[in-house]
């Protein structure tokens, strides 16, 4: 069995390695050949954590495993991130445990390789303005793998704890690209890609601030009643997502399903264009939206990737059990 540690992750695998694991995935999902299995989540009435497993299975990569943490909410008083993840591979011919993978990076990774894989495919190619709001421990992830999908010229963020914005500027910097702190307005009107990647559970951005031909990824929303985006705002959208299943339950599109202005049918999921079953936006004035679930098999994958590059280089601990 190989351990892969998190504290050798961020050596060892590339944001662009994470955007191929997960656009194959994808691929495989629209395929028919990758699935996941049911989403467990729990509140284990101690330290008021939330525990859960992600897993799924693909037979193209034959990566079989699951993602096992959650959220325990006093951590950072121990000096410790609240969101804790493992991912465990197993051998699709044998069963037997095949790697042992600190989770907490490659979550990052995969979710930003996630709204990234959208922008690539769904982004109008003259996108020139990148809006961000949230600013929290994701959106560093989230807009360093954007900057890399469109020739972005500025970045303009909002957050509701405008303290935070910094993080935002500091990665602006390090790439060389003007950053400004705006309000919503400002923000619909000139951005021309939105990420969304906040933990709000009400609107924070509506329709009539958004204007024809935005391609937005909501990724914030991963849970039932969270929410980031008008339900006007998704219906009036070309939808696409990770996963329709848990998009309409606890993914962006679950409003717009529960008001009855949208239905399951008409929503996309992104392997579809990914493998050019769909063709993904249709025009300059349309506004697409990806909304980013969050799936197991985006963990299997780029652990699986993470695993390879380790025996590549050598740093994979082998051990017999
Ligand atoms: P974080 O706690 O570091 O940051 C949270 C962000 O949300 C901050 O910018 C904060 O200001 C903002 N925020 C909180 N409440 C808000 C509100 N009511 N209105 C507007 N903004 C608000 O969290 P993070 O690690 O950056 O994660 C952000 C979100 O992404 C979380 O909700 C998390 O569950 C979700 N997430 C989704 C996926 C996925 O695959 N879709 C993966 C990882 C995390």
């Amino acid at each position: 069995m190989i351990i892969v540690p998190e504290h050798e992750i961020a050596e060892l695998i590339s944001a662009a390695d994470c955007f191929a694991a997960v656009e194959q995935v994808f691929a495989s999902m629209a395929n028919k050949s990758a699935y996941n299995f049911p989403v467990i989540r729990e509140a284990i009435g101690h330290a008021d954590a939330l525990y859960g497993f992600k897993s799924g299975f693909d037979r193209e990569s034959l990566a079989l495993g699951l993602k096992s943490g959650g959220f325990w909410p006093r951590n950072t008083a121990k000096g410790l991130t609240n969101h804790q993840s493992t991912i465990f591979l197993f051998d699709a011919d044998t069963g037997r445990c095949r790697a042992v993978v600190g989770g907490n990076l490659l979550t990052a990774l995969r979710t930003a390789a996630a709204s990234a894989v959208s922008i690539k495919h769904l982004a109008r190619s003259d996108a020139k303005v990148l809006g961000m709001i949230g600013a929290g421990h994701q959106s560093t992830f989230q807009l360093r793998a954007a900057l890399d999908q469109r020739p972005f010229e500025r970045v303009v963020g909002w957050s509701r704890h405008p303290e935070e914005l910094h993080r935002l500027s500091a990665v602006a910097v390090e790439r060389d690209i003007p950053f400004e702190a705006v309000d919503l307005d400002r923000l619909g009107t000139e951005a021309d890609v939105i990420i969304t990647i906040t933990s709000s559970f009400a609107p924070i951005l509506k329709a009539a601030q958004v204007r024809p031909g935005t391609h937005l990824a909501c990724m914030g929303t991963d849970t039932k009643g969270k929410q980031e985006t008008e339900a006007e705002l998704v219906a009036a959208a070309t939808l696409f997502t990770d996963e329709i299943a848990q998009s309409v339950t606890i993914g962006e599109a679950q409003h717009a399903v529960g008001q009855g202005l949208i239905n399951a049918d008409s929503i996309i999921e992104i392997g579809a264009v990914i493998t050019g079953k769909h063709p993904g936006r249709s025009s300059a004035e349309e506004i697409t939206l990806f909304d980013g679930t969050g799936v197991g098999l985006q963990d299997l994958a780029v652990a699986s990737a993470a695993v390879d590059l380790a025996i590549a280089k050598g740093v994979a601990i082998e051990i017999n059990v």
